[in-house]
C-alpha cells in the first residue's frame, strides 16, 4: 500500500511511523527488530529503512602498505525490509540513494525491491563521502535527488534505461526530503524550495522533513511549499533528543538550531538518562502541537532505540 493512500484513509487522523537503520555490517538483526517490537503498539502502518553508501577505508595488508578500499559499514537495507514485512505485516519503505550507484546499479535495486512487492520508495541523494566532503556522483550516476525521481517515474511508465527492454511498469509511491531549516548546500531558501519543487513536479508524491525540534519551522516550512505550489503531503520527521553531545553533534551533521528553552534544560540536566527525559517530555509537546495542526503522520528517527520513542507515543495517542 501507498504512504499516501495510508494518509488518504486516515481521514484527517495522523498516523505514526518511523525510521530504522541497518545494523553495523555482521551484527545481528535480531536486536533491531526486537527493539522496535514494542512500536508495533502504536500501528505503524509503514516503517522506513535508511539505505548506506560505500566508504573508503584504510586496511594495512599484509606487507603493511596502507590501501583503500570500500566498504558499506550498513548493508542490509533490502533484505531488512522484507524482514519487516514478514515478521510485523507493515508495508517497508527503502531509501534510495544517488551516491555510490550507477544508474543501471540502481535499476537492478529498484526491480528487486517491486519484485519483493514494495510499494514505496524514499528517494535521496545521499551524502558526500566523508573523506570527499563534497558529494561527487559515481560515474554513471545521479547528481541530485531529482534525476533518480525522474528514473523512477520512468520506470512507472514501464521505461528501462535501456529502451530496448520491454518491462511492465512498477507502481512505486514516490517519497523526497525536504528541509525546514534549508539544506546546508543550498544557496538560499529560494533556491532550495526551487528543488524540492522540482521533485514534486518531476513525480514526487509526499515529503519526509529532516528532523526539527522547533515547530515554527515546520509551520513556516509547510507555508512557503504551499505558497510555492507544493500540494503533496508533508511528513514531519521527529527525533528526540537523548544525550548532552548531540546539541552539538545534531546541530553540526543536520544543520539545525535547537531552541533556547530546549538548550537550557537540557544544558541544566546532570546525566543522559535526565536528557533522555527531557527529550520525551520536549517531545511530547511537540507532538501534541503537530497533532493539533492536523499533521498527515508523526515519522520518528528511532536510531534502533525504541523506549523514548514508545513514551511519547503513548503520551499523544
Ligand atoms: P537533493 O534534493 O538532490 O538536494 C541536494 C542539494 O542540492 C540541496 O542543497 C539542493 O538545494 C541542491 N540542488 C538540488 N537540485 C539542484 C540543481 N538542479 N542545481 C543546483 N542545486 C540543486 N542519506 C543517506 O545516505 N541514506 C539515507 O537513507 C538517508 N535518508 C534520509 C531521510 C530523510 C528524511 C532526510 C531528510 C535525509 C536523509 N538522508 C539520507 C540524507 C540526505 O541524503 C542528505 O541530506 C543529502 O545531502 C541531500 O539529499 P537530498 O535527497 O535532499 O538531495
Amino acid at each position: 500500500t501507498k504512504v499516501t493512500e495510508y494518509i488518504r484513509r486516515a481521514e484527517g487522523k495522523t498516523l505514526f511511523s518511523i525510521e530504522i537503520i541497518p545494523p553495523l555490517k555482521g551484527q545481528n538483526i535480531n536486536e533491531l527488530l526486537n527493539s522496535i517490537e514494542p512500536l508495533m503498539e502504536f500501528n505503524p502502518p509503514f516503517v522506513d529503512v535508511t539505505y548506506h553508501r560505500e566508504e573508503l577505508i584504510d586496511r594495512v595488508g599484509p606487507d603493511g602498505t596502507i590501501e583503500r578500499i570500500p566498504i558499506r559499514k550498513r548493508p542490509g537495507t533490502v533484505g531488512i525490509c522484507a524482514r519487516l514485512m514478514e515478521r510485523f505485516k507493515v508495508d517497508a519503505v527503502p531509501h534510495v540513494i544517488c551516491g555510490g550507484f550507477t544508474k543501471d546499479e540502481t535499476e537492478d535495486v529498484l526491480i528487486d525491491l517491486h519484485y519483493l512487492g514494495i510499494d514505496n520508495v524514499l528517494v535521496l541523494r545521499g551524502d558526500a563521502e566523508r573523506s570527499a566532503g563534497v558529494f561527487k556522483p559515481k560515474p554513471g550516476g545521479h547528481s541530485y535527488a531529482s534525476e533518480l525521481v525522474t528514473q523512477v517515474d520512468n520506470m512507472n511508465k514501464g521505461m528501462l534505461l535501456n529502451a530496448e527492454t520491454e518491462m511492465s511498469p512498477t507502481d512505486f509511491c514516490i517519497g523526497v526530503a525536504g528541509y525546514p531549516e534549508m539544506h546546508f548546500e543550498a544557496t538560499s531558501f529560494d533556491s532550495d524550495y526551487a528543488a524540492l519543487k522540482k521533485k514534486v513536479d518531476l513525480g514526487a508524491n509526499y515529503i519526509v522533513t529532516q528532523m526539527f525540534f522547533d515547530n515554527q519551522k515546520y509551520f513556516g516550512f509547510v507555508e512557503r511549499c504551499r505558497a510555492e505550489g507544493i500540494t503533496v503531503p508533508i511528513i514531519p520527521g521527529l527525533k528526540p533528543i537523548s544525550t548532552k553531545k548531540q546539541l552539538h553533534v545534531l546541530a553540526d551533521i543536520f544543520h539545525l538550531e535547537f531552541p533556547l528553552d530546549l538548550v537550557k534544560e537540557v544544558e541544566r540536566c546532570a546525566s543522559d538518562k535526565e536528557v533522555r527525559q527531557v527529550g520525551v517530555e520536549w517531545g511530547i509537546q511537540q507532538c501534541k502541537e503537530l497533532l493539533a495542526y492536523g499533521v498527515p503522520v508523526l515519522h520518528f528517527y528511532t536510531m534502533g532505540k525504541s523506549d523514548n520513542v514508545s513514551q511519547i507515543a503513548r503520551g499523544v495517542f
